[in-house]
């Protein structure tokens, strides 16, 4: 019999959450955190039983998200996917911040300083994303969802119609929130939580803040923020 049962492995590493979700014998990667912290995350996998990474699913093309994929793809060979509006930005090692990157005088400051640092290393995907593409095809019961506003390339990853992955949507760093910081599309944003709120989620798991969600506490949190 085929063991579908579902474990989540989260991992904090600092700034952003990155996840290992393991469903029988297959294993996958929710973001990739910042440069650097491939070993953290190798730890985990290694702590699994030394398992096999099958995929690595990005949600979005930020450093704190992408930074240390393509070392885990050398590590492990696991190839890296993402939605096609951001797949661009990834393969040039950007992080598009849209206005944030004209807000007052430290903010761009701080953002070029950062890059200038850590500067994340070009991406090329492997496989580019839809909306709506299931990855059936990796062995994974899981659908995309294109959830644009915060980046253009933005995605969900849903698994098995109930867990949603929704990265920077949603932080629990402090009291749960929708994202209110950084988008490239106010509107877009806006659009896209009214579309993963509309999903029966019974978990969601946040790209930013240790805390997950229910689904209900997801709801009450857009009904409180319209
Ligand atoms: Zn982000
Ligand atoms: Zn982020």
């Amino acid at each position: 019999m085929v063991d579908n049962r579902i474990h989540i492995h989260s991992i904090s590493l600092g700034l952003s959450q990155a996840y290992l979700i393991e469903v029988g014998d297959r294993l996958v990667l929710v973001d990739a955190g910042m440069p650097h912290q491939q070993n953290r995350i190798l730890k985990r996998i290694h702590d699994l039983g030394n398992r096999r990474l099958d995929l690595i699913f990005i949600t979005h093309a930020h450093i704190d998200h992408y930074g240390s994929a393509a070392a885990l793809r050398r590590a492990t060979r696991a190839p890296i996917i993402i939605h096609e509006s951001d797949a661009i930005p990834m393969a040039r090692g950007e992080t598009q911040l849209g206005l944030a990157r004209r807000q007052g005088k430290l903010m761009p400051l701080l953002l070029s300083l950062i890059e200038r640092i850590l500067k994340p290393e070009p991406t090329e995907a492997d496989a580019t994303l839809k909306d709506r593409d299931d990855l059936g095809e990796y062995g994974f019961n899981a659908e995309v969802l294109h959830t644009p506003g915060h980046t253009f390339g933005s995605s969900c990853l849903v698994v098995n119609g109930e867990i949603g992955f929704v990265g920077d949507l949603l932080s629990t760093n402090g009291k749960p929130h929708l994202q209110r910081f950084f988008a490239q599309d106010w509107s877009l944003l806006r659009d896209s939580i009214h579309k993963i709120n509309r999903l029966p989620l019974r978990q969601v798991y946040p790209g930013h803040g240790a805390r997950t969600l229910s689904g209900k506490e997801l709801k009450r949190l857009v009904a409180e923020e319209r």
